[in-house]
């Protein structure tokens, strides 16, 4: 898989994550420097060669309105790990309202859970507690931070000690 570089705004806020190919126009056309690169990773044209980047930061502050990680069946599983909240089972994955629609339940980060289709069955149309279920853990409005560092462990450490600091909250 090809290597995505992490785009830090000016005040090293995290805004972006690009191919390498959009990466190296923005720093040859000076709107961007390198901050971290990939080891080993170099990217040839005819005339010279650069280090791959890892991280690059922009030039200049962009004001860029942030609206959160967007709330979907695919990120909601991602922000669970792929489990079900009330048995850890990884298959027959849905979506489960913690407080059901029908007693008010909101369609949020904070009350919507992954739960696989038996627990989802079971469940029903109660809360865990009515249900006698426990939550494995509390669910939460991820920032992107939180996706972008489990991005990085798994496919770009060098973006680690960009993100450390903001990982948590
Ligand atoms: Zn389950």
């Amino acid at each position: 898989m090809e290597k995505r570089v992490l785009v830090l705004n000016l005040d090293h806020s995290p805004v972006a994550v690009v191919p390498v190919q959009k990466a190296i126009v923005l720093v040859l056309l000076e709107k961007a420097n390198v901050l971290s690169t990939y080891d080993l990773l170099e990217i040839r044209t005819v005339s010279r060669s650069f280090q791959y980047p890892a991280v690059i930061r922009l030039s200049q502050y962009k004001n860029i309105p942030f609206k959160g990680v967007l709330l979907n069946r695919a990120n909601l599983f991602r922000r669970d790990k792929g489990e079900c909240q009330y048995c850890g089972s990884r298959r027959h994955l849905t979506i489960d309202h913690v407080v059901p629609r029908s007693k008010g339940g909101k369609t949020s980060w904070t009350n919507l859970v992954t739960a696989c289709n038996r627990c989802n069955v079971s469940k029903g149309d109660k809360t865990p507690e009515q249900a006698g279920m426990i939550l494995r853990s509390e669910p939460f409005k991820p920032s992107l931070s939180y996706f972008l560092a489990e991005y990085a462990e798994r496919q770009a450490e060098e973006w680690l000690p960009f993100l450390e600091s903001r990982v948590v909250g």
